[in-house]
């Protein structure tokens, strides 16, 4: 069942990349959830433009749809209305098939809770979006994977199983396994909410090498002072972008 799916899914075509387009960009997208209560609207009509290598830090209190937006350029979710277009890509005409085969090739996610897989040691783990989208040759997986816990700090432990590492190794392994297939695309939630001060200062410093090499990255976080070390902070207020402002202003 799930080999045929799998079949299925490489018989799928997308748009080819464009050269030139923004990282993301949005148009009056809107999110409507349906409650018990009735209609909610969680985002009500984003404009958004990310450019590559922009490492864009996402920021407002809990509830304001933070999750939610970054969620629409994963492809996790779909808006109710409006235009998304990851690296030219008109992510909002895709069927379900089309964006998962998107995602696999074009995003990279980082979640809170690191999300490995328990039996699967470090390295099957950063090897598994590989062996999922049949991106490079068999032979090739396990040592590209190798060099991807190299470049994050944990090349080490790479036989480990997650329950056999720190939050932090387990988070540097997750970040691994977002660059797997070599994602222009970058989006994490969270990604330091369950990580000591340190760590999370070295996963930012790993996002800005990353955005350094022409990664586009997004990333929500609650922390004002690892926000700052973005290229830009984005704020999200009940549904909306409230303010944004470069570096070059905040410093002004
Ligand atoms: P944040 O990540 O900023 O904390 P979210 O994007 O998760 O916020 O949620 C924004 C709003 O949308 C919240 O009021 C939340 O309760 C609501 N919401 C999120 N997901 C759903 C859902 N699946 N169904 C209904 N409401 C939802
Ligand atoms: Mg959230």
């Amino acid at each position: 069942m799930f080999k045929k799916w799998l079949a299925g899914l490489t018989a799928v075509e997308l748009p080819g990349p464009v050269p030139d387009a923004p990282a993301v960009r949005m148009q009056a997208v809107r999110k409507v959830y349906q409650t018990g209560a009735g209609e909610f609207e969680a985002l009500k009509g984003i404009d958004l433009v990310v450019e590559p290598g922009e490492f864009v830090a996402v920021v407002g209190k809990s509830g304001s749809g933070k999750s939610t937006l970054i969620n629409m350029i994963t492809g996790i979710d779909r808006p109710t209305g409006g235009e998304l277009w990851v690296a030219g890509t008109p992510v909002h005409t895709l069927t379900e098939n089309q964006i998962a085969v998107w995602r696999g090739r074009t995003v990279g996610v980082v979640f809170q809770f690191f999300q490995l897989l328990p039996t699967l040691t470090a390295l099957e783990n950063v090897m598994l979006p590989m062996d999922f989208c049949e991106m490079y040759a068999d032979h090739e997986r396990s040592e590209r994977a190798r060099g991807l816990l190299e470049l994050v700090g944990v090349g080490d432990q790479a036989d480990k199983l997650p329950a056999n590492l720190s939050g932090g190794q387990q988070q540097r392994v997750a970040i691994a396994r977002s660059l797997a297939n070599d994602p222009p695309l970058l989006v994490a939630d969270e990604p330091t909410g369950n990580l000591d001060s340190r760590t999370a200062a070295a996963v930012i410093d790993l996002f800005n090498q990353l955005a350094g090499e022409g990664k586009t990255i997004l990333m929500v976080t609650h922390d004002q002072e690892l926000a700052e070390q973005s290229s830009r902070i984005l704020t999200v207020a009940e549904g909306r972008i409230a303010t944004a402002f470069s570096e070059d202003s905040r410093h002004e």
